[in-house]
């Protein structure tokens, strides 16, 4: 594998960058969120942060919670009879909270962590088509048992998940408030697994939903709402592949948007994994930002590093 390199810094110092991670951010090698194995990976990704905040950035962070979620919508089954079971939006709110908390803790520099809404639209196709498996595996009789609650599930190749939409994010609405901590000079942690769905009722207020918003999409909504220049996306591979699994991989180092785009549109990257990091990557480019790189987590601060697009 040859990747194209370039020089040059992630980001300028003082420019603000958003740092979306993934879920090898936040759980064990294996996927596991033990709270050890939990501790253990936060800690190992804000060591990377810190070199980015300690060279004069100023940093957003947001981050996924499939796995954490997951652990929660099972103790919801677990315990039914016994504690009344919480909505999906509840946990991801939950979420937010723990891994921000996580976070805050192994960062060591004033950090504030920001439980925050996505808005999305009720009427967004998502809704009467929901796609994304949340929570583990069961079997055909569970998954019939939850369905005549309303749930929907669907058989995958090792058994049957939920599967509940994942709607556009069209707003960040508490990005206000991410943005006067940054001002404040607080290193801030947003929209946490995609935000908490919410959508807004005729009368204007606004109510949870079952759903589940994107995180790379949501991030790339995010750094344009907070006015980040750099979204940096890091992940468990270096870079967006061509080819990849395949026999003949190539890496993609510095490309254009155009260039992306159409390699996007010819079925790349994968939906559900990569698909949505070049889309936010594409979008946030579109919308006005300076640039943007897929990476690995422990290459967020090296120049040249990663997938790249400049505006
Ligand atoms: P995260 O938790 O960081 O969002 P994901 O598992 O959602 O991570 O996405 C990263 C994964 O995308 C990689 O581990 C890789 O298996 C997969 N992937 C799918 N298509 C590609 C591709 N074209 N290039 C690189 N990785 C890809
Ligand atoms: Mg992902």
């Amino acid at each position: 594998m040859n990747a194209l390199s370039s020089v040059g810094s992630v980001a300028r110092v003082g420019e603000r960058v958003l740092v979306a991670l993934g879920g090898n951010a936040m759980t064990g090698p294996d996927g596991s969120a033990s709270p050890q194995a939990q501790l253990n990976a936060i800690e190992a990704a804000m060591r990377q942060v810190r070199a980015l905040i300690d060279a004069g950035h100023q940093v957003v962070l947001t981050h996924g919670n499939g796995p954490q979620v997951g652990n929660l919508l099972l103790k919801n089954q677990l315990a039914a009879a016994v504690v009344p079971p919480v909505p999906l939006d509840w946990c991801g709110a939950q979420t937010q909270a723990t891994i921000g908390t996580l976070i805050l803790n192994a960062l060591g520099r004033p950090a504030a962590t920001v439980v925050t809404r996505t808005l999305v639209d009720a009427g967004d196709p998502a809704f009467a088509d929901p796609v994304k498996p949340i929570g583990r595996y069961f079997t055909e009789a569970e998954a019939r048992r939850f369905e005549k609650l309303g749930q929907s599930w669907r058989r995958f190749e090792r058994g049957w998940r939920r599967v509940v939409a994942s709607p556009e994010p069209l707003e960040i609405l508490d990005a206000p408030a991410a943005t006067a901590l940054m001002a404040a000079g607080f290193t801030v942690v947003a929209a946490g697994g995609g935000g908490v769905p919410v959508v807004r009722q005729r009368d204007g207020s606004l109510t949870g939903v079952e759903a589940v918003v994107d995180k790379d999409l949501a991030a790339a909504v995010l750094a344009r709402a907070v006015g980040a220049r750099i979204l940096v996306i890091a992940t468990d591979v270096p870079q967006a592949v061509v080819g990849y699994g395949g026999r003949d991989p190539r890496p993609i180092g510095q490309i254009s948007a155009g260039e992306l785009r159409v390699l996007h549109a010819a079925g790349h990257f994968a939906g559900g994994s990569m698909g949505p990091k070049v889309e936010a990557v594409l979008r946030f480019v579109a919308a006005g930002g300076e640039r943007a790189v897929i990476t690995s987590l422990e290459h967020i601060a090296d120049p040249g590093a990663g997938t790249r697009v400049e505006r």
